[in-house]
Formats: structure tokens, C-alpha cells, sequence
């Protein structure tokens, strides 16, 4: 197995590329029909599917997967739902600190935090912005020192989604001021239950109160929770910000409303996870909403507003086709990279047009909220949420520069820090 930091353990075995989907569905779907079983706890369910390789099958066997090519998740997912039955929970655990891990090890830390965070008894939280670096993420100032066998952390996040609820935190830290930039900064796995970290909800203008202010005070971090080696996490953070941009379309799962106690905390877990996230429909725009909304309205008569329906309907489907693209390039084994930027684009591009097309509808009464307000609030919800969508996971100016400086090869943004000690570099507060 190759040691941290190398990605090779994501790279398919070479005795799978020549996997075939149709064998691999047979199988998964005799596995069901023999092991699927709604009365077990959901932790012993996820166990026995992780246990099996078919958890996400696309990881390495030895780390809980099958080698299989990344397609095969898809192919899983799909049986899995259609025997009623249950996967992996959604979360940026599964999504985000588990692929890191996987990408960039060490081996102990994939022993310890996979497993947990495939069966749902560990939830996890991204602690990288903070009040003075969002965009400019590398200009991070929060500090680990090491003390004997801890890392201590000082500093502050901010906008970290579920922070006040999660187990565990992906956190960047400067561990070296003197070297560059980009290079003393390192990822940890951070006890999120702790009394040197405490999580202040943020109330949004939308009224949910999905993310946090994280304040760090001698948090204490075990030596060797170290994702890719120390002052390597730049590399592990790129990373988690790849899959991020494809995190946002991930849905909500649908369970069989059949008895048994899997299904049943399955469905309670959904519950709990989901209300942090119930306007992120909101914030992508509702163009679902549209035409049913033009016609309930008597709006579809107008032909500017037909119009701008039409149009938001079009882009709708073209980046539905965009987000196909880009799972069939992930599913023939590419890593995500520069094509998500597009993705994402196009996704805060629809909803600030879909949103424009709601008031087109709605009028003034788009700003009412409460019972009697249009769709009980959800219209001003949109108006309020969509801005969200080109800030979250890398503002549309970033995604930019990625598309020109590394799809188009044009030349990078100036920088006057390169290769200077961090802790000389002039910067905010
Ligand atoms: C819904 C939501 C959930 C989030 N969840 C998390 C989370 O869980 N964990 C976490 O750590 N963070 C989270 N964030 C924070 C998010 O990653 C940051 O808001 C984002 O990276 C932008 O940083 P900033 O807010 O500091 O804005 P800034 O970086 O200050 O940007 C301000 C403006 O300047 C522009 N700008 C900045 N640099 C450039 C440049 N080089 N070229 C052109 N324009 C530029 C930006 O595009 C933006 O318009 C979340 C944000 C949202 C909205």
C-alpha cells in the first residue's frame, strides 16, 4: 500500500478496469437477496456492506471497497435502492474527509477513521475558511503548535456548515510560518468535543442557521492525526475541494417506507442531516418550480415571462447534461478537477436566472414571507438563498481563475508571495 501522500491509493487495480457493470449488478443484487437485512441496527447493516467491499465499491479492498472502477458506485447505489435497502450515510464525511484520507493516508489514519465514518458513528465538519481567508485560503493564520503528543490549534474558522453538531473536523492549521505560503500549513482530524473548541451558530438572512463561527483556544489535536504529513496539507485541502464542488448535487437518499429497524434510523439519521440543508433546494433556484408556477399564476401569459421560463428550463437541462459529463468522466476513473469549476458555474448561473424568473411571477409579493406568502415563503427563500450558491465551495471568481489558469492555460493571477517565509508576507488585521 502506498504511504501517505502518494493518491495512489484511489487508483483502480488493473484486473477491474475490465470490470463489466452488468456482472457487477448481478452481484451486488445476489449479495442483497442473501445479506439485506432491515432489522439490524444501521451501524451493523453498514458494517456488514462495508465489510463486504460494497459500501463504495470503488475503493481499494483493502480499504473497505472492491478496486472497482468509480462507476460501480453508481451501479451499487442503484441496487441498493431498488432492494429497498441502505448505503453509506450522506455527509461531507463520506463525501469529503473519507476520500482525502483515503487519497492521502497515513495508513493508521485510513484504519481509524474510515470504518466509523462509513457506518455513520462519526460526523464530520470542514473547518478551512476563516475571517480573514476564504478565497485566499493559503493566507490561513490558525496556528498547531506541537506539545509533546498534541498539537495544540489557536485561531478562528468561520462558515463551517454542522460544526455545532459534528464529531469530528477537517481542519487547516499553520504548522511552519517560515516556509512558503502554500507549504506550512497541515490538515487535521480534529475531536470536535472538546473544551478548547466552541461553535457559534451564524443566523443567515434566510433565517436557517446552517454554519458556524468555530473559535479554537488550546484545542488539543493527537500528534499523529495528521492527514498527508506535516506542512504537506495544501495538497491533502485541494483534495477535499475537488470533491467538494460535485458535493453540492448530492441528494437527498430515498429509503423504502418499509418496517425495520435499519430503515428506520436510516430514515431518522436523513432527518437529522437534512435540516441543516433544507434551503440548499432553495438556494440552486427551484427551476423545478417554474413552469407549474407560470401556469398556477396566469404569469405563463405573458411572453417575456414565457420567455425567461423557457430559457431557465434550457439551461436547467443543458447543466444537468454538464453534470452527466462530468460523473461519466469521473466514472471512467479521472479524478475531479477543472470541469467541476465549469459545473459549478453553470449551477450559480441557473439559480440567480431562476430566481429572476420567480419575481418575474411573483411580483412584490416574491419578498412576503410566512403561512400566507407565495409557496408558504419558499419563493422569498429562493430570493434570499441563491446567493449562497456562488460563494459555497469557491466563489464564481475563483472558479474563473481555475478554468483560465488551468483549462485554458492562461497566464496566473499576480502574486507577489511566492517563495517568501509566510510570516512575512503583508496581510489583513
Ligand atoms: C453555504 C455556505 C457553506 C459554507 N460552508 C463552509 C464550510 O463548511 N467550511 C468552510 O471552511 N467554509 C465554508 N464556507 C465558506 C466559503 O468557502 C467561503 O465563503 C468562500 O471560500 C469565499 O470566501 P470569503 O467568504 O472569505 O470571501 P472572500 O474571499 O473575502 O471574497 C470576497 C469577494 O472577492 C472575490 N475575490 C476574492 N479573491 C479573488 C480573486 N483572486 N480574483 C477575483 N475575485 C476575487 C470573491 O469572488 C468574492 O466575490 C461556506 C460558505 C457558504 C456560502
Amino acid at each position: 500500500m502506498p504511504e501517505a501522500g502518494s493518491g495512489d491509493a484511489v487508483r483502480q487495480t488493473g484486473a477491474m478496469e475490465n470490470a463489466d457493470p452488468d456482472a457487477v449488478r448481478t452481484e451486488v443484487r445476489d449479495w442483497l437477496a442473501a445479506n439485506w437485512d432491515p432489522d439490524l441496527a444501521l451501524v451493523e447493516w453498514r458494517r456488514r456492506l462495508a465489510g463486504a467491499g460494497w459500501a463504495v465499491p470503488s475503493w481499494p479492498e483493502r480499504w473497505h471497497g472492491r478496486g472497482l472502477p468509480a462507476w460501480a458506485d453508481e451501479v451499487v447505489a442503484d441496487e441498493l435502492a431498488a432492494a429497498g435497502s441502505v448505503g453509506p450515510p450522506v455527509g461531507s464525511g463520506t463525501s469529503l474527509a473519507a476520500p482525502t484520507i483515503l487519497a492521502h493516508g497515513p495508513d493508521a489514519l485510513r484504519e481509524r477513521f474510515l470504518p466509523p465514518t462509513l457506518t455513520g458513528e462519526v460526523t464530520w465538519c470542514q473547518l478551512f475558511s476563516e475571517p480573514g481567508a476564504g478565497s485566499d485560503l493559503a493566507g490561513l493564520t490558525a496556528r498547531a503548535e506541537l506539545d509533546g503528543d498534541e498539537w495544540v490549534i489557536n485561531g478562528q474558522k468561520v462558515w463551517n456548515t454542522s460544526a455545532h453538531h459534528a464529531d469530528l473536523g477537517m481542519l487547516l492549521a499553520r504548522t511552519d510560518w517560515d516556509a512558503p505560503k502554500h507549504k506550512g500549513i497541515s490538515y487535521f482530524v480534529l475531536p470536535m468535543r472538546q473544551p478548547g473548541v466552541e461553535a457559534r451558530p451564524l443566523r443567515q438572512m434566510n433565517d436557517h442557521a446552517s454554519f458556524n463561527e468555530v473559535f479554537l483556544s488550546d484545542a488539543r489535536v493527537p500528534h499523529d492525526h495528521v492527514v498527508g504529513g506535516v506542512g504537506d496539507g495544501w495538497r491533502a485541502a485541494l483534495t477535499t475541494l475537488a470533491f467538494e464542488r460535485r458535493f453540492g448535487a448530492l441528494g437527498r437518499p430515498r429509503f423504502s417506507s418499509r418496517a425495520g429497524r435499519a430503515l428506520e434510523e436510516a430514515r431518522r439519521e436523513a432527518e437529522a442531516h437534512f435540516e441543516t440543508y433544507k434551503w440548499y433546494p432553495q438556494r440552486a433556484g427551484r427551476a423545478d418550480l417554474l413552469l407549474e408556477r407560470a401556469r398556477a399564476t396566469g404569469a405563463g401569459a405573458d411572453p417575456a415571462t414565457r420567455d425567461e421560463v423557457a430559457r431557465v428550463l434550457s439551461m436547467s437541462r443543458v447543466g444537468r447534461w454538464t453534470a452527466e459529463r462530468a460523473r461519466a468522466a469521473l466514472a471512467s476513473g479521472r479524478t475531479p478537477g477543472p470541469e467541476g469549476s465549469i459545473g459549478k458555474l453553470a449551477a450559480s448561473h441557473l439559480a440567480r436566472r431562476a430566481a429572476a424568473a420567480h419575481t418575474m411571477i411573483t411580483g412584490a409579493d416574491a419578498m412576503l414571507t410566512g403561512a400566507d406568502s407565495p409557496l408558504d415563503g419558499v419563493v422569498a427563500e429562493i430570493i434570499v438563498s441563491v446567493p449562497a450558491q456562488s460563494i459555497a465551495g469557491g466563489t464564481d471568481e475563483v472558479q474563473r481563475n481555475i478554468v483560465a489558469e488551468r483549462q485554458l492555460g492562461l497566464p496566473r493571477d499576480p502574486s507577489t508571495d511566492v517563495g517568501l517565509p509566510f510570516r512575512e508576507l503583508p496581510r489583513n488585521g
